[in-house]
């Protein structure tokens, strides 16, 4: 393992990861706030790193584990997740399918690893909130380690999702009008039991970068020039961003991609805050189709903004209208998306004409569990 500590990139200060988690109350930095997050010794990486033998290995989940916070790789809690398809959709446009996932949605990449951190510290319960596909990728995992899980969801989650998540053997506590009210939930619960916090932490964080380390890998160690992300929490946007740095600095790439977020209009505080470069704003009625990325007040936000600024990105809303017409055209060309993830191809098709060079959409979930 080659993590270092916790860093606030907001006011920079440390943590010990193994101190901190003893004593863990949440991952929020205890002097601002914001979300911690993971640095590895990138020259011990770097001297231990053989490029020749990274071409020849196939692009999976467990390959990039040199860049994932686990103490042994083969110990990790895994359902063969990762190793998505690249899928070229005509011209210089690509899907990046995490639809095949072993629970339906890239989320078992983070699930993966926090579930495997959980066994790593003994917990024998985890705490999840979840508008659906957290919550049943971590019921997925939980199981497959033996260990508990308990999930909180706001009531527009969808039924096919709860479904899902008891078949895996989850408890399912319904609370609450929005994600915020679930969370809430969630960290008390956490605090209370004892019991491990799952959702959008550092650890996640960590395992939703492998989606990136493959991108670069299927296009032979290059960037694309854009990719378009769904965007709720703004985790998977940042995660991103950050395996991206990570791959710069260990010379995987030489350039970075241009990053761009998309949201659902009726719940776009990322967008919003973008256009009217100001501060990240709670969105007091939050109303669209898309579950997936129905979050008020997404955890990752300000570093999401980050993101788009450092990579010269963009960000855009779409509207439920457009995010439906998109699940039909991608399934046209035989991609069935969750419209939470069809988000992605809403925006290509609006944004067309100002995308230079190679796009890669990331259609985040599958179209089943959709009631449209
Ligand atoms: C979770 C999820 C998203 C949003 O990801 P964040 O990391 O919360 O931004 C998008 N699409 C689908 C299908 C998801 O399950
Ligand atoms: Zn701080």
């Amino acid at each position: 393992m080659y993590t270092k500590y916790f860093i606030c990139e907001h006011c920079s200060k440390r943590f010990g990861l193994d101190a901190f988690m003893k004593e863990y109350k949440g991952f929020a930095c205890p002097r601002c706030g914001r979300m911690l997050e993971i640095t590895y010794d990138y020259e011990r990486i770097l001297a231990n790193f053989m490029p020749a033998q990274f071409r020849h290995m196939p692009p999976t989940h467990m390959k990039y584990y040199f860049a994932l916070p686990l103490k042994n790789p083969h110990k990790a809690v895994t359902l063969g997740e990762g190793g998505t398809p690249l899928v070229n959709i005509g011209e210089n446009a690509y899907v990046k399918f995490e639809g095949v996932n072993p629970t339906g949605s890239f989320k078992d990449r983070g699930s993966s690893v926090e579930i495997s951190k959980a066994v790593e510290l003994g917990k024998k319960e985890v705490v999840c909130a979840s508008t659906g596909n957290m919550g049943a990728s971590i019921s997925a995992y939980a199981s497959k380690a033996g260990v508990k899980a308990i999930i909180f969801t706001p009531e527009f989650a969808e039924k096919i999702k709860l479904k899902q998540m008891k078949y895996y053997g989850a408890k399912v506590i319904k609370c609450g009008r929005t994600y915020s009210d679930a969370l809430i939930k969630s960290i008390k619960y956490a605090k209370l039991n004892n019991a491990y916090l799952t959702g959008d932490y550092p650890y996640r964080l960590e395992g939703q970068k492998t989606v990136a380390y493959e991108i670069a890998d299927q296009f032979n160690c290059n960037a694309p020039d854009n990719i378009i992300i769904p965007v709720g929490n703004g985790t998977l946007f940042y995660a991103t961003y950050k395996a991206f740095k990570e791959m710069k600095l260990l010379g995987i790439i030489n350039k970075m991609p241009k990053l761009i977020a998309v949201q659902a209009r009726g719940c776009a505080p990322v967008v919003n805050a973008f256009r009217k470069n100001r501060k990240l704003r709670k969105i007091k009625n939050p109303e669209t189709i898309a579950g997936a990325i129905n979050c008020d007040n997404p955890v990752e936000g300000e570093n999401a903004l980050l993101a788009i600024k450092k990579t010269r990105g963009d960000a855009i809303a779409v509207s439920d209208d457009e995010m439906i017409k998109a699940k039909k055209m991608l399934a046209r060309k035989g991609i069935y998306a969750e419209i939470s993830s069809a988000a992605a191809y809403a925006a290509y098709e609006k944004m067309r004409i100002r995308i230079k060079g190679t796009a890669v959409m990331v259609i985040t979930g599958i179209g089943f569990k959709d009631r449209n």
